[in-house]
């Protein structure tokens, strides 16, 4: 009876918040069943585009704002100013407009039109600037980011690759679910990497709070320089490190630390992309490229592994925003990628 009681006066048992951002995180552990077969140790994918903005970068991005509220950074009537992929983007510019913020984001050209849709949806600025160029090309995302932000009175460049509060927000929310919803018993972690604030951070606190029992897996597109490939271009978006001949190793962002890291397993874009292809047909699960390089490690991981071991992987976004690109087989046959629906399908266009 106590118990009940105290349910039912704690609102974030029901679901009920006050703003959307008290939504973020908190997101389901769901077993992969058909993509698992043969295997024999338990894989659970943690599900990150149930997240309000659709992603994992909700976490940090509320993480960012909040700590640039606490130290006087942002305040009433500010601009959060990003360079980035999309999804930060999209996280900003969704607590920014909860919270009166206006947001202004600067992306690569090589991001989906639906993430940029996105973003201004949300009504954020969006500046598309050209991909692939060296960092200390002034037309680099991140130096326009910068740039903007130094022209904007009032404004704040959020920084994930060197903000400590995106891996922080992992450390402080992501890595104690996975505990708590395993019961301690999660035995491997695999995470793609991006910023690295997702692998940093709940691979750092999964290793503390289980004395080192758990072993933390990057996973890394097959060429980038994470993993010790060359850093020559891939497909999927969102997870990898370029390395243009120009960049110098060490301007790795501050928000990855390798020492966390135990091992990083190293996709191709067409493994990657099969398994989000049998993910959607299989498990039902509608995931991203990123999510696709991530489970795949996880599979190649867990296929060493035997019945008591429980590994985790990170579902960073959905597939949704991905249509257009990884499930159109003119986008996948173009790039010389398996084909997703085949022979074109006599069902559609008759009535
Ligand atoms: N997948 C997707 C879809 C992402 O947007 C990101 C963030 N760039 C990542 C994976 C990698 O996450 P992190 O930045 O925490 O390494």
């Amino acid at each position: 009876m106590a118990i009940l009681e105290q349910q039912v006066e704690d609102p974030s048992t029901l679901g009920v918040f006050d703003s959307i951002a008290d939504a973020v995180g908190n997101t389901p552990l769901v077993r992969l069943n058909a993509v698992t077969d043969g295997i024999a140790a338990t894989v659970y994918a943690k599900l990150e585009f149930l997240n309000p903005g659709g992603s994992v970068k909700d976490r940090a991005a509320l993480a960012m704002i909040r700590a640039a509220e606490e130290s006087g950074e942002l305040g009433p009537g500010g601009t959060v100013v990003e360079g980035t992929s999309g999804n930060t983007g999209v996280g900003l510019s969704l607590i920014a407009a909860a919270r009166g913020y206006r947001s202004v984001v600067v992306v690569p050209d090589k991001t989906s039109a639906e993430k940029i849709a996105l973003l201004r949806a949300h009504g954020a600025t969006v500046h598309v600037t050209p991909g692939g160029r060296p960092s200390h090309d002034p037309d680099f995302v991140r130096n326009v980011a910068a740039r903007l932000a130094s022209e904007t009175p009032g404004a704040w460049l959020a920084g994930q690759y060197d903000n400590p509060a995106n891996p922080g927000a992992h450390r402080s929310t992501t890595g104690p679910e996975i505990w708590r919803q395993t019961r301690g018993r999660v035995t491997h972690f695999v995470a793609g990497i991006g910023t690295g604030g997702t692998v940093t951070g709940a691979g750092e606190y999964l290793s503390q709070v289980s004395g080192g029992a758990v072993t933390v897996v990057g996973a890394d597109p097959e060429t980038s320089v994470y993993g010790g490939g060359d850093g020559r271009a891939w497909y999927v978006e969102a997870v990898g490190h370029f390395l243009h001949p120009q960049t110098v190793v060490d301007e790795w962002p501050d928000s990855y630390r390798p020492d966390v890291v135990d091992r990083i397993e190293r996709i191709p874009d067409a493994e990657a992309l099969t398994v989000v292809h049998r993910l959607a047909r299989e498990d039902g699960l509608l995931v991203g490229g990123s999510a696709g390089t991530a489970v795949a490690a996880a599979l190649r991981v867990a296929r060493t592994l035997g019945p008591d071991d429980v590994v985790v992987v990170i579902v960073p976004d959905s597939g949704r925003s991905y249509l257009s690109k990884y499930f159109d087989d003119e986008w996948l046959g173009r790039l010389g990628f398996p084909l997703y629906h085949g022979a074109p399908d006599p069902t559609v266009g008759k009535i």
